[in-house]
Order: structure tokens, then C-alpha cells, then sequence
């Protein structure tokens, strides 16, 4: 049993389990390797970072998510469900995970949440008018459903691996937040 289960081992994923596997929470991420961010040769907006490539944006997030204690999984969600301790998750292959607290980081994948009962509308801040969101979505991604935080383009924002970012990190903080009873912060010396 883990505390959290991310599902999608992207940018605001990824940044999540750093920030709940630093917060000492048992924390594992599933990802099926298909990121947006591997299709970017060469990003320029990301503060702090002069230029980097997707893939290397990525695979800093994942290491200093290994680093943090994260579980990283490869692999593909095909169920959720909810039960009295949380949520089931079960792999195409059959795996099962099973987590007090789930984050959904699918980016533009939205069959899971469609399964959970969530209704879709446009994400207007995308211009094509073809992304979804989960409609009545709260910004800081806390959905109708208890422990349970949709991130990123999902939750009705940008499109932008800063934004995801910290997303990802501001929804493991209020899960760290939530499990401790006291407001969490991450400050080093
Ligand atoms: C062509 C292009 C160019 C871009 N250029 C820029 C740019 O210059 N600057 C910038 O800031 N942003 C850019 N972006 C946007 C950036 O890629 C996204 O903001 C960022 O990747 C979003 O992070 P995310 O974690 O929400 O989604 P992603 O990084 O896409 O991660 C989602 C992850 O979920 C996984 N997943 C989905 N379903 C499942 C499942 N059922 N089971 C397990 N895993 C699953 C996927 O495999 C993927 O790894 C660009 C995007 C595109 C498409």
C-alpha cells in the first residue's frame, strides 16, 4: 500500500512525487514514457534553466524523484478504482497498485478519468479548442472525489512545462500538508 500513486511520470507527475517523496510519504509513480516534453528539441522558458532538451528536463525530474525515494514504474493504467482505503490501480499487464492518495498526471489522457465519472469540457486556454478539462475542477486540482488531484492541462491550465511543474509540486505539497496536520515546506540551507 502506498500513501501516493501518480499516475504519469511527466513534468507535473514527476514534480509531484519528488515533493511527497521528500515529505517522507510512500510514493510511487506509473508512467507510460509518452510525455509531451520528448517532443521538444530545445526549451528556453523554463526559469532558471538557460536551455535545455525535453528529455533531459525529464530525466532530471525523475532522477531527483528516484533520489527522493519515488518508486518508478513503467507501464500502462488501464483501471482505477475507488475503495474504502483508496484507490486500485491495475496495469495492462495485470499489476496492482494499491494508494491512499491518487494523482492523475495524464496530461491528454482522459479515458481514466472518464471511467472515475468525471464530465470533460474544452480547456480554453489551449487555442486548437480540441484539449480537454474536467469540468468544476478547484485550480489547486482537489476534485469531487476525496484524495484524489488532477493535474496540469487536466485541471484547466496552460500548456507550459512551468506551469506543470509546479502544479505537480503544489498538489504534493497539500498532500504532504494533509497527511502531517501542518502546513509542509521544503527549504534547504
Ligand atoms: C510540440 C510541443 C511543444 C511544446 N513546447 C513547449 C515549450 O517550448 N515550452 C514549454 O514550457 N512547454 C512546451 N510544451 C508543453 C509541455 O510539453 C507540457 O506543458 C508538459 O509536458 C505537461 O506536463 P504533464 O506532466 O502535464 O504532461 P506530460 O509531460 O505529457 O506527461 C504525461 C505522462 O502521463 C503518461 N500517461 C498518460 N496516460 C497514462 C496511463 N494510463 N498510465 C500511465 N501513464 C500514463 C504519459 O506517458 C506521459 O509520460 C510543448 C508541448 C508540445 C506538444
Amino acid at each position: 500500500m502506498f500513501d501516493v500513486l501518480v499516475i504519469g511520470g511527466g513534468i507535473s507527475g514527476g514534480s509531484t512525487a519528488i515533493y511527497t517523496s521528500q515529505g517522507e510519504l510512500k510514493t510511487a509513480v506509473i508512467d507510460s514514457g509518452k510525455s509531451q516534453i520528448k517532443q521538444v528539441s530545445r526549451l528556453f522558458n523554463y526559469p532558471g534553466i538557460k536551455e535545455i532538451t525535453g528529455t533531459e528536463l525529464l530525466e532530471n525530474i525523475k532522477d531527483q524523484a528516484l533520489a527522493a525515494g519515488t518508486e518508478w514504474n513503467e507501464g500502462t493504467v488501464e483501471t482505477v478504482k475507488q475503495n474504502d482505503n483508496g484507490f486500485s490501480v491495475i496495469l495492462t499487464e495485470g499489476k496492482e497498485f494499491v494508494s491512499k492518495h491518487l494523482v492523475i498526471a495524464t496530461n491528454l489522457q482522459t479515458s481514466l478519468l472518464e471511467s472515475l465519472g468525471f464530465e470533460l469540457t474544452v480547456n480554453e486556454k489551449v487555442p486548437s479548442g480540441k484539449i480537454k478539462k474536467v469540468l468544476g475542477i478547484d485550480p489547486d486540482g482537489t476534485t469531487k472525489l476525496p484524495n484524489l488531484y488532477i493535474t496540469s492541462l487536466l485541471a484547466g491550465l496552460s500548456s507550459q512545462s512551468v506551469i506543470a511543474a509546479g502544479h505537480g509540486a503544489s498538489i504534493g505539497i497539500s498532500i504532504v500538508s494533509k497527511e502531517t496536520g501542518k502546513a509542509y515546506m521544503w527549504h534547504d540551507k
